[in-house]
């Protein structure tokens, strides 16, 4: 199998190549040239499989340059001992048709960590497989969750090192904690005055800045990133549909081969999009419902058509879905046009005007797969009430917005298909918000960051993660804060003193 760019058929890489690359050079995302099939009987076998074997059986469909060993070598590795539950990603069967897939038990508590646990050992083989012979070093900016399940796969990571900047007041106090306590001989994390655009702003600039990189590469160094336009990070996503499904057959929820719907609260399109694929490779769902939260870009293109950013970005309790720019929409639009000269067209007019409009055939066939609508604040807050007092079951924020959201497509469409919604974050993470739902009164601010979570746990009796817990006993390791002038400064000081053993 091989990937191209959804710009340009002209360069076709291994799965190795496309992973260590993560970005074409025409600034296109990677897709393989075609896609794998799971039939209804490999479906079937996986329902008495565990998840290792399921990751197994998907991902070596698409990572046809790993050999047997290599790939099980990277699945053990990622899920064999780091996530609190042996079933990885369970489904809780809920009221109305409803089953919820969390896929927050890894060791930072939110969904990041289903990818993010496996890259690193992706991005190790496929190293040793091209030759390549200088370290690479990570380089990510991030708004909470993305910088500490990078940093958590990458740590003690043979041949790599990681660098993550966040905004200084732009986190939260429980990410900050998460990223400020961070152990490891490769890991090194700095705060960045200025927001969260500042902080990628910098990063960029350092990506781009060829005479350092120059430098670097001579001294035996490579800067790569670790966000989701990377297929390493994808690739994983594409299991869980999967595994979600299996689980619901083998729990009697649905009969093999049945039909469901699957609700996904989306940011950057990464997610919804590796169920896309799994619908692609024979997977059987209906719908995908798109849930945004007031950042409602995706809403409107999956009602209009037309993809426009020229508008306010707005902050939300479910901060990781902040975003106006979904990068792997560029990855559906390719799907469904097979059309790199239009997906390239499109996306020159994003970087230009700040907009583009598909065209009424492409819109159509979008639509028969994908229903968007979005959840506002307080009916994000809402919808933890409400899951709370009916069945005690309790929500993250960002998960609130797709259950608030397949409330609405039931009630305007009448589908009573089953639904799949996936949970993305531990309500701890997000506690003060959940906190405030599920009481029904103010947070007041705290001088100690873990009293809420204390609170929500004798309220609700629901685990406080280990991952989250354990933060208390930590020594706070990284606390400097630099200006984004600096970051460059920063980057090479780490790697001279810091990595130097790596
Ligand atoms: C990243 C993230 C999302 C959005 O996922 P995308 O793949 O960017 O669409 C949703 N919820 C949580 C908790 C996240 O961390």
């Amino acid at each position: 199998m091989f990937y191209i760019s959804t710009r340009s058929a002209d360069v076709k890489l291994t799965a190795a190549e496309a992973i260590k690359q993560g970005l074409a050079l025409d600034g296109g995302l990677f897709v393989p040239t075609e896609i794998p099939t799971m039939t209804m009987e490999e479906i079937e076998s996986l329902t008495d499989k565990s998840y290792a074997e399921r990751a197994y059986d998907v991902l070596s469909k698409f990572l046809t340059d790993y050999s047997e060993q290599e790939l099980k070598a990277c699945i053990t590795n990622a899920y064999g001992t780091g996530f609190d539950v042996e079933e990885v990603a369970p489904v809780k069967v809920l009221d109305g048709g409803r089953s919820c897939l969390e896929l927050w038990h890894g060791p930072t508590s939110a969904f990041k960590d289903m990818a993010l646990q496996i890259l690193p050992h992706l991005l190790v083989n496929a190293i040793e497989k091209t030759g390549e012979k200088s370290k690479i070093v990570i380089l990510t900016a991030t708004s909470g969750d993305t910088g500490k399940a990078a940093l958590e796969g990458f740590k003690d990571v043979k041949g790599t090192g990681i660098i993550v900047f966040y905004p200084v007041s732009g986190v939260s106090k429980i990410q900050k904690r998460q990223m400020a306590t961070q152990e490891g001989n490769n890991v090194f994390v700095m705060s960045v005055e200025g927001n969260f655009d500042d902080a990628q702003t910098g990063v960029k600039r350092v990506f781009g800045d060829k005479e350092f990189n120059e430098k670097l590469n001579a001294e035996g160094c490579k800067l790569s990133s670790a966000n989701s336009i990377n297929w390493g990070r994808l690739a994983p996503q594409i299991v869980y549909y999967f595994s979600g499904y299996a689980d619901m057959v083998k729990n009697g929820e649905i009969s093999l081969g049945e039909e469901i719907n699957v609700t996904v609260p989306t940011g950057n399109f990464g997610n919804i999009l590796a169920g896309y694929f799994a619908k692609q490779m024979g997977l059987p769902i209906k719908k995908f419902i798109c849930a945004s939260n007031s950042n409602k870009i995706l809403t409107d293109f999956f009602k209009t058509g037309t993809y426009d950013r020229n508008r306010d970005f707005l902050k939300t309790a479910s901060p990781s879905m902040d975003i106006l720019i979904s990068s792997n929409l560029e990855r559906l639009l390719y799907l469904a046009t097979k059309d790199c000269v239009q997906v390239a067209e499109w996306m020159k007019a994003l970087n230009e005007n700040g907009k583009y409009e598909v065209s009424a055939d492409v819109f159509g066939k979008l639509t028969e797969d994908f229903y968007g609508n979005w959840a506002d604040e307080q009916e994000t807050l809402a919808a933890i009430e409400k899951e709370y007092k009916s069945s005690g079951y309790v929500i993250d924020t960002h998960t609130a917005v797709a259950f608030s959201v397949t409330d609405k497509y039931m009630a305007e469409t009448g589908d009573t298909t089953k639904t799949l919604i996936v949970s993305t974050a531990s309500p701890y993470k997000f506690c003060e918000s959940v906190l405030e739902a599920v009481s029904g009164e103010i947070v007041v601010e705290e001088e100690d960051i873990f009293k809420p979570l204390d609170t929500l746990n004798a309220l609700t009796g629901v685990k406080i993660p280990e991952g989250l817990a354990g933060l208390k006993g930590k020594e706070v390791i990284f606390s400097d804060v630099c200006q984004k002038e600096e970051m460059i400064d920063v980057v090479d000081d780490c790697i001279k003193n810091k990595f130097s053993e790596i």
